[in-house]
């Protein structure tokens, strides 16, 4: 395959701009000057003339949710661009729960309390109204917090008498201790009561999924979900085999099942069909004000993923718990380790000035999602504390110094999979409703895409394999109508996709 009549911006510094590339195989086997020089193109190459459109890397969205994104397509959709108030939830919910099969769950998400007109978080009576026999399941915009009904609840094994869990918090009438319907990270208990989706429910939703995302120019994902064990990597190599999807997948396990991996030889960087071991994932929150796990209990996870031969992934959205998961991270490393560190912390949400020289002395990379600016600006606008409004989702503060440079990701379907609004907002900083978030820590469009092909690859250890266009590189190509390194900023994020190549193969055109 050969890609002439183009606008190749490679972000390889020896070559910046060409004018065609050539495929062969899976891999880039050229790259030529945009002088006329012709590529090598035998009888039987296809040929696309690009005429005159940008071709950059395919996006890698460095953080995401794949099988959650997948179960967004069997399930009620309550994010707030669909309903605006507890009574349309009912109204979706009755809906789902009037065609449900005997023992099946409604399965709904993405409300924002927020967004609501009551400005309170649904109940078991709201949702109970809506179902009163089918169980359902409500899922917060985060992803961390569900409600449901009282079937669900039932089916859950969520009483009264139910002592409080050792993981989570589930909420409870004050008076008579009855759950409220409202619990927060129980997801593997919840998960363990709901019916398991079928092979082809998954496959179903993973099909529409991998459509989404080509067709947003996205070439590899990065799956960050902590449930991530050994069944799900032989799911994702079935779902790979059998061209379900079609990116590239980074697979990081859970801190729970990283010993598994270690026995069964799946270390960090091993690949098979597609699917890439990635680094351990661990998640720290903030829990009444202390870190949970604490800064003792986050060194034994570090140390216990590194004898295993990964680094980690820790998911820190508060400064305290950066700032704790740095330490912890830089506190465990061994002189072997200096040089090549390959630790990770996702979100960074909020970074005061004092953690960022820290965060650069520690050389752990940053995976953020800058289009929280958009989707969810508002929102922290409103909640968030304004002394805290210049750490949120900082940009040009963080790339001044430091010799990790911070990737990006979606973390959908928490948001969008979208990187044009990612570059977007990463490069104008304004919320959805046009409101500024500290506009001087927008970032150049050139380094916004670098945070969405380059930086990425080298968060999943692979900036040898790909995230710039050279002979040798997997030949992951996304085909932009207009350049958004050069095109007014406020515009980034409307260009259209016009193909998407990964490894060789047109998968969206
Ligand atoms: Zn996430």
């Amino acid at each position: 395959m050969v890609l002439r009549n183009a606008n190749v911006v490679t972000l390889e510094p020896g070559l910046p701009y060409a004018g065609q590339v050539a495929v062969t195989g899976d891999v880039i086997s050229w790259v030529g000057g945009p002088d006329g020089s012709q590529s090598p193109a035998g009888a039987g190459t296809r040929v696309i003339d690009c005429g005159g459109r940008t071709v950059l890397p395919a996006f890698n969205d460095a953080h995401m949710h794949l099988l959650s994104l997948a179960a967004t397509f069997w399930s009620v959709d309550c994010s707030p661009g669909q309903v605006t108030s507890i009574r349309d939830i009912q109204h979706l919910i009755s809906d789902r729960a009037r065609k449900a099969h005997a023992g099946e769950w409604v399965r709904a998400f993405g409300y924002d309390e927020s967004a609501l007109e009551e400005r309170r978080h649904p109940n078991r009576a709201d949702l109970d109204a809506a179902a009163p026999d089918v169980p359902v399941r409500l899922i917060h915009r985060s992803g961390h917090a569900s409600v449901l009904n009282t079937a669900g609840l039932g089916q859950a094994g969520l009483r009264a008498e139910t002592p409080d869990p050792d993981v989570g918090y589930m909420d409870r009438d004050p008076v008579t201790g009855r759950p409220t319907g409202f619990v927060v990270d129980m997801e593997e208990h919840i998960s363990k009561a709901a019916p398991r989706p079928t092979y082809e429910q998954v496959q179903d939703g993973i099909k529409q999924a991998s459509q989404l995302l080509v067709s947003r120019g996205i070439g590899s994902v990065q799956d960050a979900t902590v449930k991530n064990d050994i069944e799900r990597w032989n799911l994702f190599q079935r779902l790979k085999a059998d061209g379900s999807f079609q990116a590239n997948i980074t697979f990081m396990p859970g801190i729970n099942h990283v010993a598994a991996f270690y026995q069964q030889g799946l270390q960090f960087g091993f690949q098979r069909g597609g699917v890439r071991v990635g680094n351990a994932k661990i998640v720290a929150t903030l829990d009444n004000g202390y870190v949970q796990p604490n800064g003792e209990d986050l060194r034994i996870l570090v140390t216990a993923a590194r004898q295993a031969g990964f680094p980690s992934a820790i998911h820190a959205v508060e400064s305290e718990v950066v700032e704790a998961a740095l330490r912890a991270l830089m506190d465990t490393r061994g002189s072997e380790e200096l040089g090549a560190p390959r630790d990770r912390i996702e979100h960074g949400s909020e970074i005061p000035d004092q953690l960022i020289q820290l965060l650069w002395q520690s050389e752990v990379q940053l995976v953020t999602q800058p289009s929280f600016l958009y989707y969810s600006g508002d929102r922290y606008l409103a909640d968030v504390a304004p002394a805290r409004h210049p750490w949120l989702y900082r940009g040009s503060s963080l790339i001044a110094g430091g010799i990790v440079p911070p990737a990006a990701g979606s973390d959908a379907p928490v948001a969008p999979a979208n990187p044009l609004r990612g570059i977007h907002a990463a490069v104008n900083r304004r919320t959805q409703k046009g409101a500024w978030i500290s506009p001087e820590e927008g970032v150049r469009a050139q380094w916004a895409v670098e945070m969405h092909t380059r930086y990425p690859a080298f968060a999943a250890g692979e900036e040898r394999i790909r995230g710039s266009i050279s002979p040798g590189k997997a030949a992951d190509l996304v085909i932009l109508d207009r350049n958004p390194i050069d095109c007014p900023p406020e515009e980034i994020a409307d260009i259209p996709v016009f193909m998407t190549i990964v490894g060789g193969q047109v998968v969206w055109e």
